[in-house]
């Protein structure tokens, strides 16, 4: 609460002195201190129309109010405890002392009982407006004048020449490896530090996941460990049919050794682009490195349609391939004839519609997602133990997610207990993906670092992922600041 109203017993403050104060507060009480300034009790109107109405003169002693004791929280108490103390008490403001008993603030319940959340849908002005022209022309049905106009500008963006609008991320990595042939028996290799959907339509294709570990520099898929992984399966003869690489809270992987790797051994690239709408290698878009690669429209993405993804490539005819296995798999007769198994995987024209007033606040989106790891980075410069996503001088990240490592000596905390302390405070922070080799479903999948040491089981455990929406009000990230400033003091 921004402004409080306090009156100071003792200097002759009237019942009168002390209704004007309430009434200036605007929400309904006022605060009685002591002549050194240290809260007595709250007084709300109730409380002076009862001593009134006993017979006391409006012009009369504050000193006519009863004693009360009021609830109050001490400064630092944590805002789920103070937000519990409330419901308990049925209250919606609570006066916050320090340790002399002066009142620092008074917590609305409007104000606190609001979480930051990690990262969060923001629409523009213009998805409503395509959304309205779909109902309004009955193009309701996954095709339609908005899926084209978003494939379009997906592909430009992207820098490819072909997109095919689907249901999920999900859906157009798992229909890049249907294009690749990928069937049971196959090996391909995927980034360990990712999220499961990278790797999981290996398994829906029935083959096998080799996991690769990431570099230092930029987070992703280590060329050194690619290397290690294509030299031994080639000397077993048996090379995957594909290598997943993922680009990871808005930031590419190293192309160009990844791509000459491929390229070298024969075997195709897929990038997973979900998390990298938007960024750029070597000025490059994301998207345009791989044969084929997929983007997420997910709630929590930069940007997003609800759900649905895209499947995007210079290759026509696998485009063409990817529209009409993601329609069932029709083939053209009168009747309904199927030769090949096909997917429900294509997005609607609704969903599209949304898409597309999206794009047209991208450029916006990717601005104010580096801008909130910007003031992070400023607020918490001195930090000690506290260090930013590298970003690689090849890289401009879209910074989707702002994520850091926290070195528990330096810091004094851990990770997981600095993401407890935020939760406490209504911040929702999150550790940073946890690798695939260690998640209990690929056990016993192969995983291939560069060396002796990890670099993605050290990032799981000392990363942490800070709210990162670009909706974020500038308060919002001052209060993050200072909540993490205290917590890394203390
Ligand atoms: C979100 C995401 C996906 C999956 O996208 P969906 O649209 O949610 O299916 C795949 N890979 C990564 C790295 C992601 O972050």
């Amino acid at each position: 609460m921004d402004r409080f109203e306090t009156v100071a017993a003792g200097d002759g403050a009237s019942l009168r002195d002390l209704l004007a104060a309430i009434d200036r507060s605007g929400h309904g009480f006022a605060l009685l201190t002591d002549a050194d300034g240290r809260m007595l009790r709250t007084v709300t109107d109730g409380d002076v129309r009862r001593v009134l109405l006993a017979g006391a003169a409006l012009d009369g002693d504050i000193a006519q109010l009863p004693a009360l004791t009021s609830l109050t929280v001490e400064e630092g108490t944590p805002r789920r405890q103070a937000l519990a103390l409330m419901d308990e008490h049925r209250i919606d403001q609570l006066p916050v002392l320090d340790a002399d008993g002066r009142v620092v603030e008074v917590l609305d319940r409007r104000e606190i009982e609001k979480p930051i959340l990690l990262s969060t849908p923001h629409m523009g002005d213009a998805e409503l407006v395509y959304v309205e022209e779909a109902f309004r022309t009955n193009w309701i049905a996954p095709l339609g004048p908005n899926v084209d106009a978003f494939e379009k500008s997906i592909a430009r963006i992207a820098g490819v020449a072909h997109a095919a609008a689907l249901s999920s991320g999900t859906a157009a990595i798992h229909l890049a490896l249907v294009l690749l042939g990928v069937k049971h028996g196959d090996t391909v290799f995927c980034s360990s530090f990712t999220f499961a959907a990278s790797c999981n339509p290996i398994v829906y294709q029935s083959a096998t996941p080799v996991f690769i570990d990431s570099d230092e520099a930029s987070w992703n898929m280590s060329p050194v460990a690619l290397e290690r992984a294509l030299a031994a399966a080639k000397a077993r003869g048996a090379l995957p049919k594909a290598v997943i690489a993922v680009n990871l809270y808005g930031q590419s992987a190293d192309y160009d050794p990844i791509m000459a790797l491929c390229d070298a051994y024969g075997v195709a690239l897929v990038e997973d682009a979900a998390e990298s709408l938007g960024a750029r290698y070597k000025g490059k878009p994301s998207g345009s490195f791989g044969l084929l690669a997929a983007f997420s429209f997910n709630g929590n993405k930069i940007i997003t349609t609800s759900g649905g993804g895209m499947l995007v490539s210079d290759d026509s005819e696998m485009i063409e391939r990817a529209r009409f296995l993601s329609t069932q798999a029709r083939d053209p007769a009168p009747h309904y004839e199927h030769s090949v198994i096909g997917y429900n995987y294509r997005m609607s024209n609704i969903l599209a519609g949304v898409g597309r007033g999206q794009l047209q606040v991208l450029d916006e989106r990717v601005v104010a997602r580096r801008a909130v790891r910007d003031a992070y980075a400023d607020g918490l410069g001195d930090v000690p133990g506290l260090a930013w996503m590298p970003e690689p001088d090849w890289s401009f990240s879209t910074r989707w997610l702002s994520c850091a490592t926290i070195d528990p000596d330096a810091a004094g905390i851990s990770a997981s207990e600095l993401i407890t302390r935020l939760a406490e405070e209504m911040i929702e922070a999150r550790p940073l993906w946890k690798p695939m080799h260690r998640q209990p479903v690929f056990a016993g999948c192969d995983y291939v670092t560069e060396g002796n040491a990890s670099v993605s089981d050290r990032l799981f455990e000392t990363g942490i992922c800070l709210p990162s929406g670009s909706n974020m009000a500038p308060a919002e990230i001052d209060r993050i600041v200072d909540t993490l400033r205290n917590i890394l003091a203390g």
